[in-house]
């Protein structure tokens, strides 16, 4: 009889963790990193801001007009008939009025400009009929139309944006009209990352039979400087302890991060989790997910280790669902739920019930503007081509078996992982 042993093939497993399990474990281990610094405005883009920003003044400053027009005083506005007013000046974006406005008097405005004082309504010009320096106004007009109130968009004491946001090209033009030149962000994270495996090869070198091209240092480089991470990319590490040894450890140093992909599977070349047991606190788990079974996780010297499976599309799902979110975290982000959205299928999607699935696929609009999702083709773990035309991730539950085209499926978007 040929004992069997768990594999990947199996998908029940009383000691795997849920993927939210796995994630919660995560966030409670790290806090975010301690530096700050201060960045010109521009610089701040998709940066984490550091500290609240509190408006000290209103914005817009003062009472202004939003159209070009007539400023009147409401009291003079007919409620039928007509009314004759004196133009007495103008007030110009930058150019105010320099005088108060009496009763039968108005001034003429343009958008942008300062109320002058008096007034509290404009009246547009289309509305008006204009003769030499009078104008005559009809009924219909309200006591505050078209004007943009001083404060409106912010008031002096509020707290524009949090800490822990990722600013945004908005957040910039916000900070901007307060003002605001000189941005307090989180440092940037300093994470190292590297590849196991006898197999790989780096660009530019003639593959042996049996040999790959490493990808997964590409895929990791990529996700974390979109993430606005700091990288170290440590290369290749033979499947060989003293090598794996030397490299953990020159990683950690100096990293607050370091990420492996590889030799985390029950192979016999194996290294990474004897080194790791060896040299720090590490646990490793074995996820109720595919593709991405197995997760490594822990601390070496003052770095967070993930160690990630080595095929390429389980690289990228647990990077996604697993590492992004930890390592915002650390960056000082808020922490927030990714987008979700309901699409129906139009693919049939194969699964069996027990793991949780991230399958490819494209979400679109069809012609009547329902949201539909269809799956990239073939969806092992080894097929990159899936990631790359694929646009979402459809998230099948657990328990989930085989779905048919027309189900509503639960659909992230790639565009919200940043
Ligand atoms: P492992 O977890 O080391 O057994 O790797 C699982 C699979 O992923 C194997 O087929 C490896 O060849 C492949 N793989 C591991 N690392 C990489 C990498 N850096 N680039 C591309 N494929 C890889
Ligand atoms: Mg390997």
């Amino acid at each position: 009889m040929i004992a069997t042993l768990p594999s990947c093939e199996d998908d029940f497993d009383r000691d795997s963790l849920t993927c939210d399990e796995a994630l919660r474990r995560l966030l409670a281990a790290v806090s975010p990193v301690e530096g700050i610094e201060k960045v010109p405005l521009r610089a701040s883009l998709d940066r984490v801001l550091a500290e609240d920003v509190i408006s000290t003044v209103n914005v817009p400053a003062h009472t202004n007009s939003a159209m070009d027009g007539y400023a009147v005083r409401g009291d003079d506005l007919p409620a039928q008939g007509t009314v004759e007013l004196r133009v007495v000046g103008s007030s110009f974006a930058g150019q105010p009025y320099p005088a108060a406005v009496k009763s039968g008097e108005c001034v003429r405005i343009m958008t942008g400009a300062v109320m002058p004082e008096g007034t509290d309504t404009v009246v547009i010009q289309e509305r008006v009929e204009r003769r030499e320096d009078m104008i005559r106004v009809g009924s219909g007009h309200k006591a505050g139309d078209n004007v943009r109130a001083a404060g409106e968009d912010i008031a002096a004491g509020h707290t524009v944006l949090k800490a822990g946001r990722r600013l945004t090209p908005a957040d910039l033009g916000l900070l901007a009209s307060l003002g605001i030149g000189t941005v307090p962000v989180r440092r940037r994270l300093r994470v190292a990352f590297l590849s196991t495996g006898d197999e790989l090869k780096p660009i530019g070198e003639e593959l042996a039979p049996g040999e790959i091209h490493d990808s997964n240092r590409y895929t990791l480089h990529a996700m974390l400087t979109r993430m606005g991470a700091e990288v170290t990319d440590l290369g290749i590490v033979r499947d060989d302890r003293a090598a794996t040894l030397s490299a953990f450890e020159r990683a950690a140093q100096g990293h607050d991060a370091v990420i492996s992909s590889g030799g985390v599977s029950v192979g016999e070349a194996d290294y990474v989790k004897e080194t790791l047991q060896a040299l720090g606190q590490v646990q490793f788990w074995k996820v109720a997910m595919k593709p991405g079974r197995p997760l490594t996780f822990g601390r070496i010297g003052d770095a967070m280790f993930f160690g990630l499976p080595g095929n390429p599309v389980s690289v990228m799902v647990t990077f996604y669902q697993f590492v992004q979110p930890t390592l915002r975290k650390m960056m000082g982000e808020t922490p927030r739920k990714p987008l979700l959205l309901k699409a129906v299928t139009r693919s049939r999607l194969r699964k069996k019930p027990g793991r949780m699935e991230f399958q490819r696929a494209i979400l679109e609009c069809d012609e009547n503007g329902k949201l539909t999702v269809s799956k990239t083709g073939m969806q092992g773990s080894g097929i990159l081509t899936s990631m790359s035309q694929a646009n979402c991730f459809i998230i099948l539950p657990m328990d989930s078996g085989a779905v048919e085209p027309g189900t509503l499926v639960d659909v992230q978007p790639f565009d919200g992982l940043i």
